[in-house]
């Protein structure tokens, strides 16, 4: 095992394997976690109590989940230099470990210099203590930290399952038509992070190279000028992984989002990349929409998964309209953004939608709100999307038993209408409870045999 300075390695667990693309669990697999910043120590500890109380119950002492605790954001900054907010070693044990989980992170936005952790202040100056929150735990402004972690352990791919769990209130009338999982690019497009700053030496560089050179035009020379790389490398991976997982969960289809129609050499180039590798690797298992229509007469052969393809502001329309039609999408960067919050939101918003950073032997799981900073040390948020990183967790290990068990407590605590306040204020005759009791009410009805009557 590697050598870390500040983090400990625990004595009673063993390392989580990687042979022939896939991983090997051993009964006691150490998992590197960390909290993080605002309401992250709230969910974390109701979702660790879950994930213990699960798997526990499901292989009666067997299998145990052995924890290791990284460093980043405040927790970094705490435990490294001041201005440290993710460590090195902690990425050394995201990428040793194979398996990790998280809580959101204080990410700056805009164009001040400084920002509290604590209360996530954005700041111009670096006084002494926060004017807001009088904590003293005030760095420079970074980039963040999440889309660091993404991109320095290649996890290429946002993994989202959006699915409504019985009793969960939501906008829509028939939120049990959707079911959908979404495969976003995590590591090009815009997200790359090549920007040039209006009035620069260098942004006027790049206008005069795209005018003058390139013969682009650009409306107004005080422009900021970003770039968008999207390759063919990046995108035939994320389809693949997309393929992949449509085989293995036995999905009907996977849809292609992009907006080819405008950025034809970019998303464009994404839908055509992304057809290419689904008949290069996959050609017995799949069946194109163009196929299906041109030579099958619209006769989806059993079995097969249909490859379609969807402009971006179309799919938003079809995911309110259709959901059903959906099963797996593939996406660049930038839409598959908007489109996760979109359909995370139709069907009980973010305080319940889980989600995974994935690459190649590496994952991290992680709640998809961010760090809530009102509500910080209150025990007041709803712990469920942390709970659901937490079950596609065990399910990427192969242990689906406890997986279920989170599952069917989770629904019985909602149908028995014992919720955190975000559902309570939406749900006629609930109860309010903490997070941490919300947590407790999970363990509590897991193989409590059938569902609680809503
Ligand atoms: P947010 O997700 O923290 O909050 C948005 C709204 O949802 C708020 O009203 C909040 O109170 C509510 N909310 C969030 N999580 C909830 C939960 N579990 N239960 C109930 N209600 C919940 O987004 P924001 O306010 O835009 O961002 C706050 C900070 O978090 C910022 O620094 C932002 O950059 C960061 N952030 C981090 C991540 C991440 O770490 N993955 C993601 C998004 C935002």
């Amino acid at each position: 095992m590697g050598q870390y300075k500040r983090l400990k390695v625990p004595a009673n667990g063993a390392k989580i394997g990687w042979k022939d693309g896939k991983l090997s669990v051993p009964d006691n697999p150490i998992i590197p976690f960390f909290a993080g910043d605002g309401t992250g120590p709230d969910i974390w500890n109701a979702t660790r109590l879950v994930l213990e109380g699960a798997v526990e119950k499901a292989y009666e002492g067997k299998k145990k989940l052995v924890w290791m605790e990284v460093y980043a954001g405040l927790t970094a900054l705490k435990n490294y230099d001041k201005d440290t907010v993710l460590p090195q070693e902690t990425l050394d044990a995201f990428k040793e470990f194979r398996v990790g989980i998280k809580g959101p992170l204080t990410t700056p936005a805009g164009q001040f210099k400084f920002v509290c952790l604590v209360c996530a202040a954005e700041l111009n100056d670096r006084p002494a203590k926060c004017p807001k929150c009088s904590s003293e735990w005030i760095t420079p402004r970074f980039r963040s930290v999440n889309v660091g972690l993404r991109q320095k352990l290649d996890l290429y791919a946002c993994v989202r399952p959006v699915r409504w769990f019985t009793g969960v209130p939501c906008p829509v009338k028939a939120p049990e038509k959707f079911n959908i999982v979404i495969f976003r690019e995590n590591t090009e497009d815009i997200y790359a992070g090549i920007e040039f700053q209006q009035g620069t030496p260098e942004c006027r560089e790049v206008y005069e190279f795209l005018t003058k050179k390139m013969g682009k035009k650009i409306p107004f020379p005080d422009s900021g000028i970003g770039i968008k790389p999207i390759s063919k490398t990046g995108t035939q991976r994320l389809v693949r992984m997309a393929i992949k997982y449509a085989i293995a969960h036995k999905r009907p289809s996977v849809t292609i989002v992009h907006k080819g129609n405008i950025q034809k050499f970019t998303e464009g180039a994404f839908r055509d990349w992304g057809y290419e590798v689904a008949k290069a690797e996959f050609r017995d298992q799949i069946v194109t929409e163009a196929e299906l229509w041109d030579d099958l007469g619209g006769k989806m052969p059993a079995g097969k998964i249909l490859i379609k393809d969807r402009i971006a502001d179309q799919t938003f329309q079809q995911l309110l309209l259709r959901p059903d039609e959906y099963s797996v999408l593939a996406t660049p960067n930038l839409n598959g953004d908007y489109l996760s919050d979109a359909a995370v939101a139709q069907v009980g918003g973010l305080g319940i939608g889980p989600g995974a950073n994935i690459g190649d032997g590496v994952a991290v799981f992680e709640a998809t709100h961010g760090t809530a900073p009102k509500y910080t040390n209150k025990d007041q948020v709803n712990p469920g999307s942390l709970i659901l990183s937490g079950v596609m967790m065990l399910e990427h290990m192969g242990w689906q038993e406890a997986a279920d068990l989170v599952v069917k407590g989770l629904e019985a605590t909602i149908q028995a209408k014992t919720v955190t306040y975000d559902f309570e204020r939406q749900m006629p005759g609930a109860k309010k409870i903490k997070c941490s009791e919300f947590g407790a009410e999970i363990v509590k009805n897991m193989g409590a045999g059938k569902p609680v009557a809503a």
